[in-house]
């Protein structure tokens, strides 16, 4: 089913990301990782794309394999970095052969292993987005940051960007992490008054594992608030805390967003299912089946 669908047919969704396979990694262990989180029967899943397309017949196989396992709709992430407009064209063809009707349309980044110029067929996610509505059948969407892209040379600018993206064809579009709403909320009046109107989903990451802060926060660039610091700090060594405290600082984060009129949730589960479980289960009253 296309996600704009999915996104108009109930009052509240609540979606998860996980990753596929690394090339180099256990396929079943993490394919199992991915499908233990879609049994607990997200509206949709995205399923991220390996740098440089490190990934790619992973990412669609695993699209596709939740998508008739367990009747979950699926988005399949795509990067242009290094990619030329006839494997585009492949990747788009897989995709539609495999029933995969969703993509979120990204940039990507410069892998360290890749050699030469990386953006020479595209430069920007827009032009990815062109290249797809050319092709045709596909919903769009793409990625956008309420603090800023780390290249873009100011926030005002980077919301220029992201309406020409939006304008190209996204038809919505999902946030990197952040951990203060209000930083949410800025954006989403930034990017009204910028003209974009289609629905922005807010990505929310649970910080359960000491080693996510290192990871995660640090190269995302993302804003790290007291609270969650102290958090962070105070259960560093203690496993079960930190878990539990990391569930109930991104339920908060949720339950919050839906309060003040969000309609449309999306969880970075870390092909974590306990974790995403968990976070379902402290809002069931809030958001029904
Ligand atoms: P763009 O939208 O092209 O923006 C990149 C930069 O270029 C920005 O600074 C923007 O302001 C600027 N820009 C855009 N258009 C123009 C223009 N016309 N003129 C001048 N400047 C312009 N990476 C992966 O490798 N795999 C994934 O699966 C993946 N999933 C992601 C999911 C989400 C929700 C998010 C938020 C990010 C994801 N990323 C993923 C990371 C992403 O690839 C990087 O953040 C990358 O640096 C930018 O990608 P983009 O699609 O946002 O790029």
């Amino acid at each position: 089913m296309k996600l704009s669908k999915v996104l108009k047919e109930k009052s509240i969704t609540l979606s998860f990301e996980v990753f596929p396979p690394k090339a180099d990694s256990a396929f079943e262990s993490v394919k199992q990782a991915a499908y233990d989180v879609a049994e607990l029967k997200p509206d949709y899943m995205s399923v991220t794309y390996g740098a440089g397309g490190s990934t790619s017949d992973n990412t669609l196989a695993i699209a596709e394999g939740i998508q008739k396992e367990y009747g979950v709709t699926t988005i399949a992430h795509l990067t242009c970095v290094g990619a030329t407009k006839e494997s585009i064209r492949n990747s788009l063809l897989n995709m539609k052969n495999a029933g995969v009707e969703n993509i979120l349309a990204l940039r990507g980044d410069k892998p360290k292993w890749m050699d030469g110029e990386p953006f020479t067929d595209y430069h920007y996610a827009s032009d990815l987005v062109e290249e797809i509505k050319k092709f045709g059948g596909f919903c769009i969407g793409g990625a956008c940051y309420p603090e800023g892209h780390p290249d873009a040379s100011g926030k005002s600018q980077d919301i220029e960007n992201l309406k020409k993206k939006v304008d190209a064809g996204c038809e919505f579009l999902t946030t990197q992490m952040f951990f203060d709403n209000n930083i949410f909320y800025d954006f989403l009046n930034r990017a009204e008054s910028a003209g974009i109107k289609v629905p922005v989903i807010p990505g929310i990451m649970p910080i359960t594992r000491a080693s996510q802060v290192d990871n995660v926060i640090r190269l995302s660039g993302c804003r790290l608030p007291e609270s969650l610091k102290n958090i962070t700090d105070r259960f560093a060594d203690d496993k079960d805390a930190l878990l539990q405290a990391g569930v109930i600082y991104a339920s908060q984060q949720i339950i919050d967003l839906i309060a003040n009129g969000i309609t449309n949730i999306h969880i970075y589960s870390m092909n974590n299912a306990e974790v995403v479980r968990r976070i379902r289960d402290n809002l069931s009253g809030i958001i029904k089946e």
